[in-house]
């Protein structure tokens, strides 16, 4: 290598270190849309893990320790195992960077294992894989880019795949590695990216959120969610079991048996709980990562719950927008006096609406609307009139949205007809806010 060469590429190396300095690292889950890529770009994808587990077995084989690196990266056939024989095998999509990147990680665990044996830990061999469950990309630019417009990302040698999440990425950002992996059939991105330590790069997007009884959650957006952790029957066969067990008045105390039924419905109690407070999370979650602003009313859900009970505790709603609260980056509280429902979305015409009204038509515009999606659009107008920002959503993250929600266990997420914007929101459409609620 000429001596400027290498001045140059160690220049560059100062200057990105440096710059890292003022920045954080942060990590995007983007996945493969596996319904827009055709048959053969995913067996192609299988063959590439596929291609990375006959490689990483090669180098096994040959010896970590006593590689050619250089030699070995540039290899395009290897030897498999098959039942007792070898059997030669081509590598015609594993590229030499994810080639050389699976060298350097044998590398490292034999450093890892040879440590703890001079720490007099009892260390095994590196063993052959069965399969191999990721792929490291190591140049942004060069091994794999990614098109924020098309939402695709392309990968050397294997074309380009629809991806679902990219929005999460923010617009101005470094993004670097990545890692390419198979999870149960399906493929995911990881991607790190560095963005500015002080000023966090904000998705500024607004969302509007409603709290009710019957659909739980809608949001602006028009999506919406139920999640019933519904109380298993033998909750309530442990609690007839229990309410005809003995009572003793005097020692205050239930029988044996009525005491160890109780120990297990306290444990049925707390497994829900524990399934819904992971739910809350998941959401809270989400909204918090892509909106910065989250609208919500102040809604006397503890009245609610004397009011209504059992419905309320299943779905403990007072529990996800308290953590709402806690994560979100611009949280808007709205008071809970505001009216919010029986506005109608697009011309703000206000009208009173029974509780039992799930959706209905504007008096003056005759817009056709959900009373959920429509509350919350009014929380999060009335908000940001409060704080006098414009901002707007797009149709690209409520997709994404949707497709998230749908994939926590226990949450239905769909999406109500009338969520777009009026001209959208002809024909078709409105024949399908009709069916909502
Ligand atoms: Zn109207």
């Amino acid at each position: 290598m000429p001596i400027e060469k290498n001045e140059r590429i160690r220049n560059k190396g100062r200057e990105t270190r440096n710059k890292r300095k003022t920045q954080t690292a942060k990590s995007f889950e983007i996945k493969f849309d596996k319904s827009k890529i055709s048959k053969e770009k995913l067996s192609n994808l299988q063959r590439l893990f596929l291609e990375g587990k006959w490689f990483t077995n090669y180098i096994i084989s040959k010896g970590i320790t006593d590689l050619v690196p250089y030699r070995d990266y540039k290899v395009n056939k290897v030897n498999v195992k098959v039942k007792d024989k070898f059997e030669e095998r081509e590598l015609r999509l594993l590229s030499s960077q994810m080639k050389q990147y699976i060298i350097k990680r044998l590398q490292n665990n034999v450093k890892a294992l040879h440590e703890l044996g001079k720490k007099g830990k009892k260390v095994g061999k590196i063993k052959y894989i069965k399969s191999l469950h990721s792929i490291f990309l190591m140049q942004y630019g060069n091994t794999y880019t990614l098109d924020m417009k098309k939402r695709t990302l392309h990968i050397q040698g294997l074309g380009d795949f629809k991806v679902i999440g990219l929005e999460q990425i923010p617009n101005a950002c470094d993004i670097t590695t990545a890692n390419l992996i198979e999870r149960n059939g399906d493929y995911f991105l990881h991607v790190t990216v560095y963005v500015p330590k002080e000023e966090e790069v904000h998705n500024r997007k607004v969302i509007g959120i409603d709290l009710c009884i019957k659909d739980q959650i809608t949001f602006s957006n028009g999506i919406k969610v139920k999640y019933n952790v519904e109380m298993p029957k033998r909750v309530k066969k442990l609690y007839k079991v229990f309410s005809r067990s003995q009572y003793n008045n005097e020692t205050k105390e239930r029988s044996k048996r009525g005491q160890k039924v109780l120990v297990k419905i306290k444990k049925e109690f707390a497994r829900e709980n524990n399934q819904k407070k992971d739910i809350n999370n998941k959401i809270a979650h989400y909204v918090a990562a892509n909106y910065e602003f989250v609208a919500y009313q102040n809604d006397p859900i503890n009245e609610w719950q004397r009011l209504f009970g059992r419905r309320i505790y299943q779905t403990s709603i007072g529990g996800f927008r308290d953590t709402l609260k806690r994560k979100v980056s611009t949280p808007l509280e709205v008071g809970r006096f505001a009216k919010t429902t029986g506005i109608c979305m697009y011309c703000g015409y206000s009208l009173h609406l029974n509780l039992s009204e799930r959706v209905f038509k504007c008096p003056s515009c005759g817009h056709v609307q959900d009373r959920d999606v429509s509350a919350a659009k009014a929380v999060e107008g009335l908000s940001l009139r409060n704080v006098g920002e414009t901002l707007a959503d797009d149709d690209a993250s409520t997709s994404n949205m949707l497709e998230y929600l749908k994939s926590i266990p226990h949450v239905k997420a769909s999406i109500a007809g009338e969520a777009r914007s009026p001209k959208q929101a002809d024909g078709a459409q409105e024949a399908q806010s009709v069916r909502v609620g």
